[in-house]
């Protein structure tokens, strides 16, 4: 029942963003592709302010993390070097009878209840053992196409960085504790997209590798290793740090960014790996988890990764990623601490969380039922509509034109002036915008107390306020940034 409420609820959503061009399927004309989607115009504007806020949280706004832009295909050494060509793989089970491909794990945990023992799809075929299938794409660079010229379309964005650690390091006069950070695109040739955008084959990711000292070092430097203790101060860093108060300050961190984006603390849930099913190298990782209507699935993993990824690439490219700390008067390989979110996953929780239901007077006071998507006004597409009440009175135009230009050098504003108020304002709520000016006959003085006042209404209460124009840019961009 509440399975198949939920699933209602993603049928909504999912109408809701083709409708009003949230995201679309690619190569829709053609069928479709399937695990690739497209973002229309308002889903572009979405994305783009999630990266903003992003980058501007995680770089702009802090002294130690310095930004990297690098490219999509590498050389293949790299994947060699941190195990993806080796293992980045999920096991593979065809059906013998329809030919379906299903991944093993997730079939074992739904497994037929009329034959618990043996691996059936829904046709009722019968299953091959599972073979491990490689997850990344492959291509080949130049015009041949032989063995010595493949190349992969990179599973992630984070191996560019440790690649680059030498040269970002050089260069922005960093020191370790430091971090470098990365937004990009990431294609994973999953073997079963679903859930929407969820898993997908081409997605972003938004990737920080945070360089800190070994906990030897920390300790040299600060006579013992803090220990991380319930309720302690994790915003400030200091030398006694080790890694397991760097991975706490990174989960903190994190979390306040969610948190101002507008995703609250309680529709997130965290998942603390065990030891049997962190990778050899890593010490712990945390999976920062989201309330999606179809199960609370992954948004972010937080991993502290040892000394491993320099290590091998040092290993793997005889060149040396030792770097000497002029304050401990040591040398080593740097360890890492590596929050790691995806871009679509986040717009989708984000999405998901704005989607509402409620019941507003229509024009003529009839009750009727609006979606109203509550972004926050840092993540909202279009932070406001400016509206003429009545399009047939040219001074009224006038004057919202004007208003429109003042605020549109500042915030995406979408200037409306077809139809009646209240549908003007609904198509807005339906696309999150959390404010909506109108002009009316007494910004242009018919009450002479009230000239070059406008209405501004608040989406999530419907309340307007009389605002003075003078007023409303500050006004707006206090809540916008
Ligand atoms: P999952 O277990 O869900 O496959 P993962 O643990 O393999 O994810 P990571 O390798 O830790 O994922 O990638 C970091 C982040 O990148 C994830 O938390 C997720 O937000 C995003 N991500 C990974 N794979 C996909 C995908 N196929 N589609 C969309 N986003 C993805």
């Amino acid at each position: 029942m509440a399975e198949a409420k939920s699933n209602e609820l993603m049928e909504r959503i999912v109408s809701l963003c083709k409708r009003r061009g949230f995201v679309f399927q690619s190569s829709e004309i053609y069928g479709g592709i399937n695990g690739f989607w497209d973002y229309g115009p308002l889903g572009a504007e979405l994305k783009r302010n999630v990266k903003d806020q992003w980058w501007r949280y995680m770089t702009q706004r802090r002294e130690d993390v310095a930004g990297l832009d690098a490219t999509i295909i590498m050389h293949p050494t790299i994947w060699k070097a941190s195990g993806h060509v080796d293992t980045f793989s999920d096991p593979m089970v065809d059906c013998k009878k329809c030919k379906s491909r299903f991944r093993a794990d997730q079939l074992d945990s739904t497994p037929c209840p009329m034959k618990p023992s043996k691996m059936v799809c829904e046709c009722d075929g019968e299953k091959t053992e599972a073979r491990a299938f490689n997850l990344m794409f492959k291509t080949y660079v130049g015009p041949v196409e032989s063995e010595d010229n493949v190349a992969y379309l990179r599973p992630e964005t984070a191996q560019a960085i440790f690649v680059q650690f030498k040269n970002v390091l050089d260069v922005s006069r960093q020191k370790v504790p430091f971090g470098i950070c990365q937004i990009g695109k990431a294609f994973r040739n999953e073997i079963n997209p679903r859930n929407f955008t969820f898993r997908s084959r081409e997605f972003e990711q938004m990737e920080v590798e945070f360089f800190i000292r070994p906990d030897e070092v920390a300790e040299k430097l600060g006579g013992k290793v803090a220990p991380f203790v319930e309720g302690m101060d994790l915003s400030t860093p200091q030398n006694d740090w080790g890694w397991e108060v760097w991975h706490r300050h990174w989960v903190a961190e994190r979390v306040k960014w969610y948190e101002s984006i507008g995703l609250s603390r309680n529709t997130l849930d965290f998942h603390w790996q065990k030891k049997e099913e962190l990778a050899h190298y890593a010490k712990a990782c945390v999976d920062i988890l989201y309330q999606f209507p179809f199960g609370t699935q992954e948004l972010e993993g937080i991993a502290a990764r040892g000394d491993f990824d320099l290590s091998q690439h040092q290993k793997f490219s005889g060149k040396s990623m030792e770097y000497f700390d002029e304050e401990a008067k040591a040398k080593y390989v740097p360890h890492v601490i590596e929050p790691s979110a995806g871009v679509d996953r986040l717009v989708l929780a984000l999405i998901c969380s704005a989607y509402t239901e409620d019941q507003v007077p229509d024009d003529k006071g009839k009750m009727e039922t609006r979606i109203v998507m509550r972004f926050h006004p840092r993540v909202a597409p279009i932070k406001v509509g400016v509206f003429p009440l009545l399009k047939n009175r040219p001074e009224l135009v006038q004057k919202a034109k004007e208003v429109r230009d003042l605020l549109r050098p500042h915030m995406s504003v979408f200037y409306d002036e077809s139809g009646a108020i209240g549908r003007r304002y609904r198509r807005q709520d339906e696309a999150g915008t959390p404010f909506g000016v109108t002009i009316d006959f007494d910004t242009l003085g018919e009450k002479p107390e009230a000239k070059d006042t406008v209405t501004l209404r608040d989406r999530d209460t419907c309340q307007q306020t009389r605002v003075h124009i003078s007023e409303l840019l500050p006004l707006l961009l206090e809540k916008v940034r």
